[in-house]
């Protein structure tokens, strides 16, 4: 782990700067936390689970052409990353209706949507991350109508890409969220993390039972049990997809 004090300890993670200007560390923990912080916990192993799922997505997205922040992971835990400036834009995409989108629209609980439906949170923890029209969106100066369109097709072409990934893991890919940030040259990368912290994911062996097809994080936000082994479970079979690719 790098020498240097930390930059920025966030709930999952901690940035350390490097020696070479321009990359980071990102140390992943095992602390867990949900509905903006408010329950708080730990999960056995989940910084090294989620830092190795997120690398080997990484890895599998970069070979499809798709610009991440991600450069390498020289322990289990640990990931060197490119410096970005983090648009503060929280894009969830889902294909299956779920967690705010059943609270907020009535929709059932494991409705299939017609197409993806993709949307833009304001990444602001005071305010609690509300839901953005394009037009507040605009008004915050948040990003640009260029960003926003490059970064609505990066999201389709990824969940494109994940959905496939996961149902080789036999997993359905119900929703999830995502991050970018521009670069140095104003690239827009995909940054932060895809693990079962930030997608929901169901087996598909068990997908009747509504409390065991569960191997995400709302494990932990539902006090469902067995979190640690749901989260090796995603990592085992990402590992076996990944080896046969
Ligand atoms: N999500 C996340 N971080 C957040 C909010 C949501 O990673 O701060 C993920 C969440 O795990 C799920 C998807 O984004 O896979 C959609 O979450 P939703 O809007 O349903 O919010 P929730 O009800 O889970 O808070």
């Amino acid at each position: 782990m790098s020498v240097n004090s930390k930059l920025y300890e966030g709930k999952a993670k901690i940035i350390y700067p490097t020696d070479t200007s321009n990359i980071l560390l990102a140390v992943f923990k095992d602390d867990a936390t949900a509905f903006n912080a408010q329950k708080r916990g730990t999960i056995l192993n989940k910084g090294i689970v989620n830092c190795s799922i997120s690398s080997k997505i990484f890895q599998q997205l970069e070979l499809r052409g798709i610009k991440t922040h991600y450069i390498d992971s020289p322990a289990p835990n640990e990931m060197r990353v490119k410096a970005v400036k983090i648009v503060p834009v929280e894009v969830v995409v889902r294909n299956i209706a779920a967690g705010s989108l059943c609270k907020q629209t009535g929709l059932p609980l494991g409705t299939v949507l017609p197409k993806p439906l993709v949307e833009f949170y304001y990444k602001n923890d005071a305010l609690g991350d509300p839901l953005l029209t394009g037009d507040r969106l605009f008004l915050l100066e948040l990003a640009t109508p260029e960003q926003v369109e490059t970064i609505t097709h990066l999201a389709l072409q990824i969940n494109e890409y994940l959905q496939d990934f996961f149902q080789k893991c036999d997993i359905t890919l119900v929703d999830f969220k995502l991050e970018f940030g521009l670069d140095s040259q104003q690239q827009i990368l995909l940054a932060d993390e895809i693990s079962p912290d930030t997608c929901r994911l169901w087996d598909n062996a068990r997908s009747t039972d509504p409390n065991l097809r569960v191997l995400d994080k709302d494990r932990f936000r539902q006090d469902l049990g067995n979190v640690e082994e749901a989260y090796q479970q995603v990592l085992q079979r990402v590992l076996t997809v990944v080896q046969g690719e």
